[in-house]
């Protein structure tokens, strides 16, 4: 039973953070904005955002004007569950609550990075923030921390102030958060998020959609790293 529940909080949640980030792209307001139908404008009732289940009921269209409702909504709230689910099982409490705030909280800076290029300072803060105070909670060796952002971290910066472009400055922030949270998992977090976007890239370079001088995002390949790492 318990773990029907955190499935369907983890698709509450993950709908949620959708639902943040595709406010703070579109510049809608969280508190006086309505969810809308984004093809018809249509303001959505409760019983139309209900995860996994609206989605089922309406048949994948709009109640409103019939238009097919994006199948990411769907994947998302799904994909939601099962990461809360597995996160449940696999730690502790404490540690399963950060790492699902913080989870949430890549996904965001993920999604708003792919859309839009860019991260904001305040998600910056309060991953730092989350990764501070488990370093407190458990008592983490602070001279490993360190020495995993000596490693990460550093030439990662020397790397962008040799090459202008070639990563941003909130990537490796971004990184410095995730050697306080992961401890000594940053290690396969960043080797899985170097690697899949080398193979997206590679990819999308052999199939014409991308060109050298294209900028690409790259925190949602952390936000890759940052899962398989967790769960294997
Ligand atoms: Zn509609």
């Amino acid at each position: 039973m318990i773990y029907i529940l955190l499935f369907i909080l983890g698709t509450i949640f993950y709908s949620f953070s959708y639902c943040v980030s595709y406010r703070i792209i579109h510049h809608l307001n969280f508190v006086s904005d309505h969810s809308r139908c984004e093809y018809c404008d249509h303001i959505l009732n409760w019983y139309d955002l209900i995860p996994i289940i609206s989605y089922i009921c309406l048949k994948g269209n709009c109640r409103y004007c019939d238009h097919p409702i994006l199948r990411n909504h769907l994947y998302i709230e799904i994909l939601g569950g099962f990461i809360t689910l597995i996160l449940y099982i696999k730690y502790n409490l404490l540690c399963f609550i950060i790492y699902e705030i913080v989870g949430m909280i890549l996904f965001i800076c993920a999604y708003i990075d792919y859309k839009e290029l860019v991260i904001y300072d305040v998600f910056q803060y309060i991953l730092m923030v989350l990764g501070i105070i488990k370093c407190i909670v458990f008592y983490n060796n602070m001279k490993w921390i360190v020495i995993y952002i000596l490693i990460i971290c550093v030439p990662l910066l020397l790397l962008a102030l040799l090459k202008k472009q070639s990563i941003g400055m909130g990537d490796i922030y971004l990184y410095a958060s995730l050697c306080l949270i992961l401890n000594n998992q940053i290690i396969l977090c960043f080797i899985i998020s170097i690697y899949s976007s080398l193979i997206v890239c590679l990819y999308l370079l052999l199939t014409k959609r991308l060109s050298l001088s294209d900028p690409i995002p790259f925190i949602p390949f952390i936000y890759i790293g940052y899962l398989v790492c967790l769960m294997i």
